[in-house]
Protein backbone atom coordinates (compact mmCIF):
# COMPACT_ATOMS: atom_id res chain seq x y z
CA UNK A 1 0.00 0.00 0.00
CA UNK A 2 2.81 2.35 0.91
CA UNK A 3 4.69 1.48 -2.72
CA UNK A 4 1.51 1.74 -4.18
CA UNK A 5 0.29 5.48 -2.48
CA UNK A 6 4.40 6.83 -3.20
CA UNK A 7 3.78 5.98 -6.88
CA UNK A 8 0.53 8.60 -6.94
CA UNK A 9 1.16 12.15 -8.04
CA UNK A 10 0.42 13.43 -5.00
CA UNK A 11 2.05 16.69 -4.02
CA UNK A 12 4.35 17.75 -1.35
CA UNK A 13 2.34 19.67 0.29
CA UNK A 14 -1.30 18.29 -0.36
CA UNK A 15 -2.81 21.88 1.25
CA UNK A 16 -1.19 23.86 -1.11
CA UNK A 17 -2.27 21.75 -4.12
CA UNK A 18 -5.45 21.42 -3.36
CA UNK A 19 -6.09 25.49 -2.53
CA UNK A 20 -4.00 25.83 -5.37
CA UNK A 21 -6.36 24.17 -7.45
CA UNK A 22 -9.59 25.38 -5.61
CA UNK A 23 -8.03 28.81 -6.56
CA UNK A 24 -7.19 28.12 -10.13
CA UNK A 25 -10.87 26.46 -10.71
CA UNK A 26 -12.33 29.61 -8.65
CA UNK A 27 -10.71 32.27 -10.31
CA UNK A 28 -12.21 30.60 -13.93
CA UNK A 29 -15.42 29.89 -13.19
CA UNK A 30 -16.95 31.58 -10.06
CA UNK A 31 -16.72 34.39 -7.81
CA UNK A 32 -16.74 33.83 -4.03
CA UNK A 33 -14.91 35.88 -1.68
CA UNK A 34 -11.40 35.22 -0.52
CA UNK A 35 -10.91 32.85 2.13
CA UNK A 36 -7.57 31.82 3.79
CA UNK A 37 -5.52 29.09 2.98
CA UNK A 38 -7.32 26.75 5.41
CA UNK A 39 -10.35 27.41 4.12
CA UNK A 40 -11.83 29.03 6.93
CA UNK A 41 -12.94 32.32 4.89
CA UNK A 42 -15.27 30.33 2.69
CA UNK A 43 -18.78 31.33 3.19
CA UNK A 44 -21.17 28.33 4.23
CA UNK A 45 -22.97 28.32 1.19
CA UNK A 46 -26.06 25.36 0.32
CA UNK A 47 -24.02 22.36 -0.71
CA UNK A 48 -23.84 23.32 -4.49
CA UNK A 49 -23.43 19.84 -6.84
CA UNK A 50 -23.11 22.39 -10.05
CA UNK A 51 -20.11 24.00 -8.03
CA UNK A 52 -18.07 21.06 -6.99
CA UNK A 53 -18.83 19.71 -10.40
CA UNK A 54 -17.12 22.30 -12.26
CA UNK A 55 -14.04 21.92 -9.80
CA UNK A 56 -14.02 17.82 -10.75
CA UNK A 57 -14.51 19.11 -14.70
CA UNK A 58 -11.35 21.46 -13.98
CA UNK A 59 -9.69 18.03 -13.04
CA UNK A 60 -11.00 16.52 -15.98
CA UNK A 61 -9.46 19.18 -18.32
CA UNK A 62 -6.13 18.84 -16.36
CA UNK A 63 -6.45 15.43 -17.30
CA UNK A 64 -6.95 16.63 -20.86
CA UNK A 65 -3.78 18.21 -21.06
CA UNK A 66 -1.84 15.50 -19.58
CA UNK A 67 -3.24 13.09 -22.77
CA UNK A 68 -4.88 11.42 -19.85
CA UNK A 69 -8.81 10.37 -20.41
CA UNK A 70 -10.09 13.24 -19.18
CA UNK A 71 -12.64 12.11 -15.84
CA UNK A 72 -12.07 14.38 -12.60
CA UNK A 73 -13.03 13.74 -9.02
CA UNK A 74 -13.45 15.72 -5.90
CA UNK A 75 -14.47 14.81 -2.75
CA UNK A 76 -15.65 17.17 -0.37
CA UNK A 77 -16.76 16.85 3.34
CA UNK A 78 -19.23 20.17 4.27
CA UNK A 79 -18.13 23.14 1.89
CA UNK A 80 -14.53 21.81 2.50
CA UNK A 81 -12.34 20.15 -0.63
CA UNK A 82 -10.07 17.00 1.12
CA UNK A 83 -9.17 15.60 -2.22
CA UNK A 84 -8.77 16.56 -6.24
CA UNK A 85 -7.46 14.51 -8.63
CA UNK A 86 -8.39 13.36 -12.10
CA UNK A 87 -7.15 10.36 -13.75
CA UNK A 88 -3.43 9.32 -14.46
CA UNK A 89 -3.70 5.63 -16.11
CA UNK A 90 -0.95 6.22 -18.30
CA UNK A 91 1.60 8.54 -16.70
CA UNK A 92 1.38 6.02 -13.51
CA UNK A 93 1.11 2.85 -15.67
CA UNK A 94 -1.47 2.07 -13.11
CA UNK A 95 -4.75 0.67 -14.14
CA UNK A 96 -5.96 1.63 -10.47
CA UNK A 97 -5.06 4.96 -10.94
CA UNK A 98 -8.70 6.42 -11.92
CA UNK A 99 -9.90 9.98 -10.61
CA UNK A 100 -12.34 8.09 -7.99
CA UNK A 101 -9.47 5.83 -6.87
CA UNK A 102 -6.82 8.77 -6.65
CA UNK A 103 -9.45 11.10 -4.74
CA UNK A 104 -10.85 8.40 -2.19
CA UNK A 105 -6.71 7.39 -1.31
CA UNK A 106 -6.07 11.42 -0.84
CA UNK A 107 -9.67 11.97 1.22
CA UNK A 108 -8.62 8.66 3.42
CA UNK A 109 -4.94 10.67 3.87
CA UNK A 110 -6.68 13.88 4.59
CA UNK A 111 -9.44 12.65 7.21
CA UNK A 112 -6.71 10.10 9.26
CA UNK A 113 -9.72 7.09 8.08
CA UNK A 114 -10.70 5.01 5.67
CA UNK A 115 -14.18 5.78 6.50
CA UNK A 116 -15.19 8.96 4.29
CA UNK A 117 -18.03 10.47 6.71
CA UNK A 118 -19.99 13.09 5.70
CA UNK A 119 -18.28 13.03 2.51
CA UNK A 120 -19.54 13.57 -1.21
CA UNK A 121 -17.87 12.17 -4.15
CA UNK A 122 -18.51 14.32 -7.41
CA UNK A 123 -17.03 12.76 -10.09
CA UNK A 124 -17.40 13.75 -13.90
CA UNK A 125 -18.45 10.01 -15.63
CA UNK A 126 -20.41 7.27 -13.64
CA UNK A 127 -17.93 5.13 -11.73
CA UNK A 128 -16.31 1.87 -12.97
CA UNK A 129 -16.90 -1.09 -11.30
CA UNK A 130 -13.47 -1.08 -9.43
CA UNK A 131 -14.62 2.53 -8.25
CA UNK A 132 -18.04 1.80 -7.39
CA UNK A 133 -16.35 -1.18 -5.05
CA UNK A 134 -13.86 1.38 -3.33
CA UNK A 135 -16.54 4.06 -2.85
CA UNK A 136 -18.53 1.13 -0.84
CA UNK A 137 -16.02 0.13 0.50
CA UNK A 138 -15.18 4.22 1.88
CA UNK A 139 -18.57 4.10 2.87
CA UNK A 140 -18.98 7.45 1.13
CA UNK A 141 -22.50 8.55 1.90
CA UNK A 142 -23.05 10.52 -1.43
CA UNK A 143 -22.45 10.32 -5.07
CA UNK A 144 -22.58 12.89 -7.92
CA UNK A 145 -21.75 12.58 -11.12
CA UNK A 146 -21.66 13.82 -14.58
CA UNK A 147 -21.50 12.17 -17.89
CA UNK A 148 -23.45 8.25 -17.84
CA UNK A 149 -20.88 5.64 -19.05
CA UNK A 150 -22.44 3.36 -21.43
CA UNK A 151 -19.60 0.82 -21.89
CA UNK A 152 -18.80 0.41 -18.15
CA UNK A 153 -21.22 3.03 -15.60
CA UNK A 154 -21.48 0.32 -12.96
CA UNK A 155 -24.05 2.96 -10.94
CA UNK A 156 -27.21 3.04 -12.78
CA UNK A 157 -26.12 2.28 -16.78
CA UNK A 158 -24.96 -1.95 -16.32
CA UNK A 159 -24.79 -2.20 -12.95
CA UNK A 160 -26.62 -0.71 -9.78
CA UNK A 161 -23.36 -1.48 -7.51
CA UNK A 162 -24.15 1.53 -4.92
CA UNK A 163 -27.65 0.26 -4.17
CA UNK A 164 -27.74 -3.36 -4.26
CA UNK A 165 -29.11 -4.81 -1.36
CA UNK A 166 -27.12 -7.83 -0.60
CA UNK A 167 -24.23 -5.42 0.02
CA UNK A 168 -23.65 -4.06 3.38
CA UNK A 169 -23.56 0.21 2.02
CA UNK A 170 -25.91 1.82 -0.20
CA UNK A 171 -25.30 5.80 -1.82
CA UNK A 172 -27.24 8.30 -2.30
CA UNK A 173 -26.81 9.35 -6.18
CA UNK A 174 -27.08 12.16 -8.06
CA UNK A 175 -26.45 11.43 -11.68
CA UNK A 176 -26.50 14.18 -14.30
CA UNK A 177 -24.96 17.06 -13.07
CA UNK A 178 -23.09 19.19 -15.94
CA UNK A 179 -23.52 16.01 -18.08
CA UNK A 180 -23.55 17.96 -20.78
CA UNK A 181 -19.99 19.18 -20.50
CA UNK A 182 -18.51 16.30 -19.18
CA UNK A 183 -19.53 14.33 -21.57
CA UNK A 184 -17.96 16.84 -24.68
CA UNK A 185 -14.50 16.63 -22.45
CA UNK A 186 -14.90 13.03 -23.37
CA UNK A 187 -15.90 13.06 -26.80
CA UNK A 188 -13.28 15.61 -27.43
CA UNK A 189 -10.57 13.39 -26.67
CA UNK A 190 -11.54 10.37 -28.23
CA UNK A 191 -12.41 12.20 -31.46
CA UNK A 192 -8.06 13.64 -31.06
CA UNK A 193 -7.17 10.09 -30.10
CA UNK A 194 -9.06 8.85 -33.31
CA UNK A 195 -7.51 11.80 -35.69
CA UNK A 196 -4.17 10.58 -34.19
CA UNK A 197 -4.70 7.46 -35.17
CA UNK A 198 -4.03 6.09 -31.46
CA UNK A 199 -7.75 4.02 -30.87
ZN1 LIG B 1 -13.23 3.73 -12.29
Amino acid sequence: MHSRELSRHLPSSKRDYLCASLRATLDGMIHLPDYDEEGEGLPDLPISHERFMRMALAEAQQALEEEEVPVGAVIVQGSRVIASAHNQREQLKDPTAHAEMIAITQAAESLGDWRLEGCTLYVTLEPCIMCSGAILQARVPIVVYGATDPKAGAVNTLFHLLNDNRLNHRCQIVPGVHAGPCGEILTRFFQAQRRLGKK
